[in-house]
């Protein structure tokens, strides 16, 4: 999720990969590192903070001297910000090196099977088995190619990883799956980036390699093998986008670039939590008795957090039959709330620092309950004083407004309750199977929609210049609409509101004028013929309707004007879906208006004050 670079040739490696790691920033990350062969040993610096940290430290890189050497910037997703948890990672000996962006999903099992073998560990990273396997293959195997692709053949999750192996100060290696790398050739040597910034000053020369295959660095060339250590034959890319768009990957906005990471964030989340087609969630440090015991649950929240615990109350109400209230932190920590034996709390926070969200945190704690926290942010306030802490692996976010981490976080509340319907009884054996099929494929079904983005950025344009946007729905589509107002307001600044769909005709449909935009969303079956006649009512005082639905639903073309249809998915799942083209639709307005996408007027990504 950060940043990696490496650096080999006829130059010194250190200033190159902090220059490198400079420009990978933007990414985010809570500590830095590198490794650099000194001719005789690998040589290790790592510091938890800012890069300027470790600039300081080895004087621009100055004290670290040699021509080989890798960088990294990390994000925690196993263990916390500190020192010895940064990467690079070392075998015991220190004679191969390893930085890794990314999660190792089955880290459980390969720890304990190399500790049987005498491996001994010092961090809590799932980063720190690579070194330790890589040097057990390299025993038994001889060549560090062997010895990478046996670790690949091993190892699940997403990674990309520079490696270095002191006994071949000649060649530095790097693999993918999943998590991004690109492989430069320079006039003097060659490099790995997680991103091409980092890369610009030196070539715009880039390979991107596959999954899982393994680059071979040298001074002079560049080589790519297969799993079974055949060299591939592999084109370059020049890359003409200038540093800013680099930074970007291209896209024109984080947001955008974010919008398109939520496949990835979905599947970091939800795969590792499905071993052996069981949900196992080790992180809730409760056993299936426990967790049955649950009576009822407050899901805490703030914005669109929030929003995913109104989708989470109809799902775990719907799945496992349990109550919960669900409430916005500023209120609940101030209303006295009466918690019943037996409830549970679920504060949901993508920096877990959300002031009012981990005052609701401590209220909660503070009366005997036990606190569950749903957070991006490894290491945050929330992570730490939460009973148990779920983490969303959707990586750093810098949009202010929230894409990939709100996904992120209605993945891991999918699981939460899917685990929670299966272990007090209500969800059978199909439905189960059903259920993890459905979830294992949400983030294909996601990229699925994101082929539609020109579609809604034609339609949005339409809608630059207007005052005011209903969104309606009911049950979880309302949840959705409730996501998909806040989106549009948060950035275009154009007025919106969200109804539950039945509830319009009580008051707000007063507001409705000739050629007022209404969003409908109708993904619920149950709920379709009654949002259909709601999408009726509002036609009749003029409305223009643009309705989000299943692809079965043809006749919706009837009801309303323009329709977005949604892939096949379990209707508990769907506001996975449904978000999507809302969200490009409040940045396509956003665009055409000219706003700052990114920083939208009086908004801060993390809310630390009450
Ligand atoms: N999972 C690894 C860790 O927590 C890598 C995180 C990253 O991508 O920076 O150390």
């Amino acid at each position: 999720m950060c940043g990696i670079v490496g650096y080999i040739g006829k130059r010194q490696a250190a200033p190159i990969i902090l220059d490198g790691l400079s420009k990978l920033e933007y990414r985010g990350y809570d500590s830095a590192g590198m490794a650099v062969f000194d001719g005789e040993k690998i040589h290790m610096e790592k510091e938890v903070g800012r890069l300027k940290v470790l600039e300081n430290l080895t004087r621009g890189g100055e004290t670290m001297k040699g021509v080989l050497g890798i960088g990294h910037t990390r994000w925690a997703t196993h263990g916390t910000p500190s020192c010895v948890n940064s990467h690079p990672h070392l075998n015991r000996e220190g004679t191969i090196a390893v930085v890794h962006n990314g999660i190792i999903e089955n880290y459980i099992t390969l720890r304990k099977l190399l500790q049987e073998k005498g491996y001994e560990f010092v961090s809590e990273t799932d980063t720190e088995v690579l070194p330790h396997l890589l040097d057990y293959y390299y025993r038994k195997k001889g060549t560090p190619l062997a010895a990478i692709s046996s670790l690949i053949n091993r190892v699940e999750g997403s990674y990309a990883l520079g490696i270095l192996f002191a006994d071949h100060p000649d060649v530095m290696y790097a693999v993918r799956k999943d998590s991004p790398l690109v492989v430069g050739k320079c006039p003097d040597g060659a490099m790995i980036a997680s991103d091409v910034p980092a890369l610009l000053k030196y070539t715009r020369t880039v390979y991107y390699p596959d999954n899982q295959e393994i680059a071979q660095l040298r001074e002079d060339g560049v080589k790519f093998f297969s799993l079974d250590e055949e060299e591939q034959e592999k084109e370059s890319v020049t890359i003409d986008w200038d540093a800013d768009a680099a930074e970007k990957a291209g896209y024109e906005h984080f947001m955008l670039k974010e919008i398109y990471e939520q496949p990835r964030a979905v599947v970091n989340t939800i795969s590792p939590r499905i071993k052996d087609d069981e949900i196992v969630i080790d992180e809730l440090k409760m056993t299936d008795e426990e967790l049955a015991g649950v009576r009822r649950i407050h899901i805490v929240a703030c914005g669109s957090a929030y929003h995913a615990g109104v989708t989470g109350k109809y799902v775990i109400e719907s799945l496992a039959r349990i109550p919960v209230e669900v409430d916005v932190a500023s209120e609940f920590r101030y209303r006295n709330p009466i918690l019943a034996e037996g409830s549970m709390v679920v504060v949901i926070s993508q920096s877990g620092e959300t002031a009012d969200t981990l005052a609701a945190l401590r209220e909660s704690k503070a009366r005997g309950f036990r606190v569950l926290g749903i957070v991006n942010v490894v290491g945050s306030s929330i992570a730490r004083e939460a009973d148990s802490v779920m983490y969303t692996w959707a990586g750093p976010e810098i949009a202010v407004a929230t894409t990939k981490a709100y996904s992120a976080q209605l993945a891991a509340l999918y699981l939460l309750a899917v685990k929670l319907g299966r272990v007090q009884g209500r969800i059978g054996d199909g439905d189960y199977r059903e259920m993890l099929s459905d979830l294992r494929s949400l983030s294909t079904q996601i990229e699925l929609l994101l082929g539609q983005k020109e579609k809604i950025q034609k339609f949005a344009n339409r809608y630059v210049g207007a005052r005011d946007i209903f969104f309606i729905g009911r049950g979880i589509d309302y949840a959705i609409s409730l996501e998909g107002s806040l989106k549009l307001k948060e950035i275009s600044y154009v007025h919106s509101e969200a109804y539950a769909a039945g509830e319009l005709k009580h008051g707000t449909i007063s507001l409705i004028e000739e050629g007022t935009l209404v969003v409908a969303v109708a993904t619920q079956p149950d709920l379709y013929q009654k949002t259909l006649s709601n999408i009726v009512e509002v036609k009749s005082r003029g409305a223009f309707v643009m309705a989000v639905t299943g692809e079965d639903n043809r006749e919706m073309e009837k009801a309303a004007d323009y329709v977005i249809y949604l892939p096949q998915i379990k209707p508990c799942f769907a506001n996975s879906l449904a978000i999507v083209p809302l969200q490009l639709f409040g940045y396509y307005v956003a665009v055409g208006k000219g706003c700052d996408i990114d920083k939208p007027r009086n908004l801060a990504k993390s809310v630390t004050v009450e």
